[in-house]
């Protein structure tokens, strides 16, 4: 075994996103494994790193920090304090998440810094069809049946009957699976093109246990049902008020952005003495049988390579790299792990001193009150819009400015991907004004990111993906973990848990190594990219 002048194993880990940085920590926390992380990015935080553009702050997809596990909440607020500002300490706090709401009892701790805290954020997201808002999640309610028309939700209402009178049987697509709950009409209206932009393949093509996987507790009787009561409910009843009021979804968010929390445990890393070496690439592996021996490393700076010796190797990297690495023998693995899916994504991030909206909650500069904004506009391609303003004002640099991520689903190489940084502002920024948002002269800067792979898809080769696992678990001191480290629909809890759990199985000599794949199985609640969930 490879052991440090100290005497302690050595344990390489490839990427310093949140499962890398959380195995880092917990390996130095509970053990005397040594952790060497390396980073192809010059940043940590991997997908949930926050971009700094000239002062103002990206995150890449707006990342709610919640979980339903309590190791997780207390390990963020361990690492970032909630505001006391925010919340009387004195008291529970509940937050909620779609489905699922909580108490905590914000940790009493002074911040190291006046920053250096978590904000509790209640959420607003609409959808913007037709040039005007719905709600999201999509209500029975005067604002919905007003944007749409009377005779169309007739139609709408009709076409439901119809689905449930005489449902499509077999259920075999995504599409079938939502016509079955919510009619053709109303498929068509809101589900459909969303969900294509977002995979970009039809809903014909995709299997409708996704659709039940993902897709919980959404139906028209209850939606009815909610309008009804909502309708009847008498207004003095004070305790319903504030029932729904405790319902309004809360979620905690890093003061400047969710990549603070994971520099924030880089620090800690490197404080007690973790190694995290940024623009660093894992580029190969070498095996002894069903032992991973070294890590051969390319220093991105200038090039230069070398062989770093593991008693355990920890994979954050995509799945199909991890395998190529490993040089499988059996061509069908091969062939799976090779053509796993991906989804790639784009943001524009643009810096405005107006926009041309109006309405409730509206600021005077025009600046929506919503975190993020579903754009189901078929004449444009974007899917979505960040208002970073109002996930935390301090990812703004001047407060008077509006700063917007204009999203995009792709696929690297691509239109849209392979266009000039200039060139693609220049096309959202009118994509933006095309939709009567913003006025094209009010754009005062713009920047592009790019993030391949930030989907991992569960269609085509992904069928066998078990092919895979099983090929991966024959490797005893390999521990592939996160999100695409597991080809997994995973926010960062997920990885995080999976991170901590394959601590757990170096410490126990494997035992529990397992275990690791059956996290995130069965949650129902995920990012919101899916709101079609
Ligand atoms: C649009 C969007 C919205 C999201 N919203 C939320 C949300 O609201 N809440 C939430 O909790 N989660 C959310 N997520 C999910 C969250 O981003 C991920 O779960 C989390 O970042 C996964 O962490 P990870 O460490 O597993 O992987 P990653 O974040 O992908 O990190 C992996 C790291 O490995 C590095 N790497 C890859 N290959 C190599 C190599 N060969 N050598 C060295 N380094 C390598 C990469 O550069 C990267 O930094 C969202 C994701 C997206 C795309």
């Amino acid at each position: 075994m490879t052991q440090t002048s100290g005497g302690s194993k050595i344990a390489v880990i490839a990427g310093a996103g949140p499962a890398g940085l959380t195995a880092a920590l917990e390996l130095l926390r509970r053990s005397n494994i040594q952790p060497l992380v390396f980073e192809t990015d010059v940043q940590v935080g991997g997908i949930s790193k926050t971009v700094n553009y000239r002062g103002n702050r990206m995150d890449l997809g707006g990342h709610r920090f919640f979980s339903k596990s309590d190791w997780v909440m207390r390990w963020w607020q361990d690492i970032l304090p909630i505001d006391s500002d925010e919340v009387d300490v004195n008291e529970p706090l509940r937050i909620s998440y779609q489905h699922d709401s909580r108490e905590l009892v914000p940790a009493r701790r002074t911040p190291s810094s006046p920053d250096a805290v978590l904000l509790v954020r209640n959420r607003l997201s609409r959808i913007f069809y037709r040039r005007r808002f719905f709600d999201y999640p999509l209500k029975l309610n005067a604002g919905t049946i007003g944007n749409m028309g009377f005779l169309e939700t007739l139609k709408v209402g009709l076409s439901y009957g119809q689905a449930r009178a005489a449902p499509r049987r077999p259920e075999r697509s995504l599409e079938d699976f939502f016509v079955n709950r919510f009619g053709e009409r109303l498929y068509r209206t809101f589900f459909k093109d969303y969900t294509e932009k977002v995979w970009g393949v039809p809903c014909t093509e995709i299997s409708a246990e996704w659709g039940a996987q993902r897709i919980k507790g959404l139906s028209v009787t209850r939606a009815v049902a909610h309008a009804l009561a909502t309708q009847f409910r008498s207004n003095a009843d004070t305790a319903q008020k504030q029932t729904e009021t405790s319902l309004i979804e809360r979620f905690l968010y890093p003061k400047l952005g969710p990549g603070q929390m994971w520099e924030e445990v880089a620090g800690l890393v490197r404080g007690r003495g973790g190694e995290i070496h940024l623009a660093h690439s894992v580029i190969g592996l070498e095996r002894n049988g069903a032992q991973v021996t070294a890590a051969i490393v390319r220093d991105e700076s200038c090039g230069s390579v070398r062989v770093v010796p593991c008693d355990f190797f920890v994979s954050t990297m995509p799945v199909k790299h991890l395998t190529s690495m490993l040089r499988p023998t059996d061509d069908h693995v091969v062939r799976v792990a090779g053509n796993l899916p991906y989804r790639d994504f784009m943001t524009a991030g643009l810096l405005l001193d107006r926009m041309r909206l109006r309405g409730k909650g509206t600021r005077a500069n025009g600046m929506p009150p919503d975190n993020w904004i579903y754009i189901q506009e078929p004449d444009v391609r974007i899917g979505r819009l960040q208002v970073f303003n109002n996930w935390s004002p301090s990812m703004v640099a001047n407060a008077d400015s509006i700063w917007l991520g204009l999203e995009y689903f792709c696929r690297a190489g691509d239109d849209l991907w392979s266009m000039q940084d200039a060139q693609f502002v220049d096309f959202a920024a009118r994509e933006l004004e095309k939709i009567g948002m913003i006025d094209q002269r009010d754009v005062l800067d713009g920047t592009v990111v790019r993030v391949p792979r930030a989907y991992p898809a569960y269609f085509g080769e992904y069928r066998e993906f078990d092919r895979v696992r099983a090929f991966l678990d024959s490797f005893t001191n390999l521990y592939p973990v996160g999100r695409n480290g597991m080809h997994r629909y995973n926010n960062q809890d997920h990885s995080m848990l999976a991170a901590n759990a394959a601590v757990t199985a170096m410490i126990n000599s494997g035992a529990g190594k397992s275990e690791i794949w059956e996290i995130n199985t069965e949650d129902d609640y995920h990012e919101s990219v899916e709101r079609v969930a």
